[in-house]
């Protein structure tokens, strides 16, 4: 820590926690992947100011320290990109306090196309979350997945393994049965097909816990870490099912012109 996926993805205030060593020379400068304005492409970033210059001596303590990280694209050596971080007195976590070009509410184009009406909404829920407020974005972001639930859990029908099809279908109809989204997620969580479980991992039995712990969360802190995993499983359950339906797609009609080919033969 500060780690590559702080420095590209966090939001403001985010906190990350643990890891933190005790004196500046110990901290990482680690590259870095974004997009650079002149380039205008991802590259890579690498800092190229020093710990000590901010701070100094050497060995100086990263308690309460407040840092200022210089990034300059190693294409075309113009475009530099600015963070600001504080690491707490104990040492227990960091969080960014400025970020320069800001934090970009940026919506993924899959997304923005499937969410259609709902996609303000969404982008309502980054904006809170680039500004830190956790609270805020969470109950966006909740209100999508409720919105969206039951078409979501309808397009997953497809993609179920042939011999467990039927008892997905069952599921599914008891789904209409609740309005409440985690009890929908419940019936459905432990039948996902393979292709959405990533490293075996159940993404919605992530965010059912999340949808769950996020409504008694109480500070913005709190919900801020809750509002950034709806959104990741969110945004990777909804490509995911885009991508592996083209996969299909592609696949059949491919097969289908191999086999109409043999046929003529
Ligand atoms: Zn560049």
């Amino acid at each position: 820590m500060p780690h590559k996926e702080f420095l590209e993805e966090y939001s403001l205030f985010r906190k990350l926690k643990g890891g933190i060593p005790a004196t500046i020379d110990q901290l990482p400068r680690p590259a870095i992947n974004m997009n650079c304005s002149n380039c205008k492409s991802t590259q890579t970033f690498n800092m190229f100011n020093k710990y000590v210059d901010e701070l100094g001596p050497w060995n100086a303590p990263c308690g309460n320290a407040r840092l200022r990280l210089k990034y300059k694209c190693q294409s075309c050596k113009d475009f530099t990109r600015e963070f600001s971080i504080y690491i707490s007195p104990e040492l227990d976590y960091v969080y960014k306090y400025g970020q320069y070009p800001e934090w970009e509410i940026k919506m993924d184009k899959n997304l923005e196309k499937t969410l259609g009406k709902h996609s303000k909404t969404f982008r309502k829920g980054l904006v809170c979350e680039s500004q830190g407020y956790g609270i805020g974005a969470f109950a966006y972001y909740r209100r999508i997945t409720e919105e969206i639930i039951d078409e979501l859990l309808d397009s997953i029908e497809e993609l179920i393994e042939e011999g467990h099809r039927a008892e997905y279908k069952e599921a599914l109809e008891k789904t209409k049965n609740t309005r409440v989204t985690q009890d929908k997620i419940n019936l459905v969580k432990d039948l996902l097909p393979t292709i959405l479980k990533p490293d075996g991992l159940n993404p919605f039995g992530v965010l059912h816990s999340e949808l769950s712990e996020g409504l008694h969360a109480e500070s913005d802190q709190d919900c801020l870490e809750n509002a950034t995993h709806v959104r990741t499983i969110l945004t990777f359950l909804i490509n995911q099912i885009i991508q592996s339906k083209e996969a299909a797609k592609n696949f059949s009609s491919s097969m289908k012109s191999i086999l109409e080919k043999k046929s003529k033969k």
